[in-house]
């Protein structure tokens, strides 16, 4: 029997109609370009579709790509990223706002554009065991566990053997594109997200006789994984990229790299390296 549902979605002469959506930051100039869009999509002939888009657009900063990222991650199969920055330049969002109208004829023809590439990027997957059972979660940049009012302490093992016993502010495990955020205000180093692992980062640990840690952010590949046992009953801070929450329920944390990646639409080459130079180095004199 013939799907009608999808059968609709096909224009006549075979054209794809796309569905779309638009997430904005909310700021004035994001807003604006946001009603640009929608009106630009409709004269094309796109199907605004907030429940099941086959491209999200988001427009503000990477934390707006962040806000996308965790409104669709039920569906990451189904769905591409691109992103329109208001601000500086982002990691995520490169395309410039008065590229609007390029960019809405791209996405168009999505996904037959002849410039678009979808790359995929590896995710951090996190498990949360409790008494309950265990919830899993994904990051596009990093989880991060922390202790309340007092140092986290806990013990960090590494495919099923004990590593160190760590105490301080917390650990952050981060994604290659997750690399250039918190992990590299911490010292970490930055991986290029072709590559399928996991950082681990030291949040400030105190090194003494009892408590020692390795001190250096380690890189787990694909199928390695890593679990924080915190000492029982300590209030702990969970982050999940600019997502927080407190919990004292939490037994172990299982870290490791996602078996689903996030796609992000590229209708243009930039290599990440040059995202890289351009955010940190910029176009100086050297
Ligand atoms: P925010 O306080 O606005 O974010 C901090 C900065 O990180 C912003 O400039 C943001 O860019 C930038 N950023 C986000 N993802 C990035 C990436 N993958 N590569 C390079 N820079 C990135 O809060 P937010 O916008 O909701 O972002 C949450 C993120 O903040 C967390 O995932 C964490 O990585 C980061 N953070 C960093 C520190 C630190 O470096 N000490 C501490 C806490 C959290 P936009 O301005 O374009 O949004
Ligand atoms: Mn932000």
């Amino acid at each position: 029997m013939m799907n009608t549902t999808s059968f609709s979605r096909f224009l006549p002469g075979g054209s794809h109609m796309v569905n779309y959506w638009v997430v904005d930051r909310g700021d004035e100039l994001s807003v604006q370009l946001s009603a640009r869009f929608h009106a630009m999509a409709e004269r094309f002939g796109m199907n605004p579709d907030e429940q099941n888009p086959d491209i999200v657009l988001s427009i503000g900063g990477d934390g707006t790509m962040l806000h996308a990222f965790h409104l669709y991650k039920g569906r990451l199969d189904r769905t591409s990223f691109v992103g329109i920055h208001t601000g500086r330049l982002g990691f995520f969002a490169d395309w410039k706002p008065d590229e609007i109208e390029r960019l809405a004829q791209m996405i168009r023809n999505y996904p037959e554009d002849a410039n678009l590439k979808i790359v995929q990027y590896p995710l951090v997957e996190i498990g949360i065991r409790t008494r309950e059972g265990t919830e899993t979660d994904l990051a596009l940049n990093e989880f991060t566990l922390k202790g309340v009012e007092k140092m986290l302490v806990a013990e960090l093992h590494i495919n099923d053997e004990k590593f160190e016993t760590f105490r301080g502010d917390g650990i952050c495990i981060s994604s290659p594109s997750g690399s250039t955020a918190y992990n590299k205000s911490l010292g970490g180093s930055l991986i290029h997200p072709s590559l399928e692992a996991i950082q681990i980062a030291e949040i400030a640990s105190i090194n003494n006789r009892v408590y020692r840690t390795l001190g250096s952010s380690i890189i787990l590949p694909k199928h390695h994984h890593c679990d924080i046992r915190p000492q029982a009953g300590q209030n702990l801070l969970l982050t999940l990229d600019h997502l927080h929450v407190q919990r004292t329920d939490v037994l172990s944390l299982r870290l490791k790299v996602a078996g689903q990646k996030v796609r992000f639409a590229r209708f243009r080459p930039f290599p990440f390296w040059t995202r890289v130079r351009e955010a940190f180095i910029g176009h100086g004199a050297n």
